[in-house]
């Protein structure tokens, strides 16, 4: 019988090291070089209106967060860039944050912060949208299934790892090598920065304060419980079959 990691296996993957599929590379402003002054990376619109997730997500909230605090990392990722030696100017937001052991020492902590907010917003927004009760489809569900037992049980745990979490950051369903593994990031840190094996996400709950405060005040529980409702389970699906072939 197979071990639950290999049906996985079975299930999601075909041979090879996990590739990031080039869609998921510069996806929000494909042209866009980094440190370049007369191109730097925008603040792409949000693709649906601010109250599209009302009412479980606020427009207010989305507003401020988009323009704001989303435009404040892009801003920041430009700065950084312009500072930064040629190679990595040259880099996409996914390979800066693969490869920061290799960004010098002095913009290291300003391009950790700024490319991974680019980087876990840009997904975000497109990772949302109203589900009405909708869940994970086809191959996510049955990958889901084989990890976590059931939807519902991979809800509860994604649930509890959330809440837990301490401070600012993020709860994450990652693709790491051959399985799907609910994990954490602090702060701004991208899955994609973690050791060798980088974490391909999937499904992303923004977990600071700026997301979820205005409505919910302390009360992030009920935030992480409306965020069910809000999930674009059609992108989840798609990126999940991109880092998985
Ligand atoms: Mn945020």
């Amino acid at each position: 019988m197979m071990t639950r990691r290999e049906a996985i296996k079975t299930v999601a993957l075909a041979a090879g090291a996990l590739a990031l599929g080039p869609s998921l590379v510069r996806a929000e402003n494909p042209d866009a070089i980094p440190g370049d002054l007369a191109n730097p990376f925008k603040v792409p619109d949000l693709g649906y209106a601010y109250d599209a997730l009302e009412p479980y997500i606020d427009a207010q909230t989305m507003q401020i967060h988009h323009d704001k605090h989303y435009g404040a990392y892009v801003e920041n990722l430009n700065k950084a860039m312009v500072q930064a030696p040629e190679r990595i100017q040259k880099m996409s937001v996914e390979e800066l944050l693969v490869n920061l052991e290799s960004i010098p020492e002095k913009i290291r902590p300003a391009v950790r912060n700024s490319a991974g907010g680019q980087y876990n917003h840009s997904l975000f927004w497109k990772l949302l949208k109203k589900n009405e009760g909708g869940k994970a489809s086809g191959e996510l569900a049955k990958a889901i299934d084989l990890t976590f037992g059931s939807y519902s049980n991979f809800q509860a745990k994604f649930t509890e790892v959330a809440t837990k979490l301490f401070g600012s950051g993020w709860a994450w369903l990652v693709v790491d090598g051959n399985s799907l593994e609910i994990t954490t990031t602090p702060n701004q840190d991208s899955t994609l920065s973690k050791s060798q094996r980088k974490q391909v996400p999937i499904v992303g709950i923004d977990l600071w304060e700026h997301a979820y405060y205005l409505k919910y005040q302390n009360r992030r529980p009920e935030y992480i419980k409306a965020f069910w409702n809000v999930i674009n389970w059609d992108y989840a699906s798609q990126r999940f079959v991109e880092a998985t072939t």
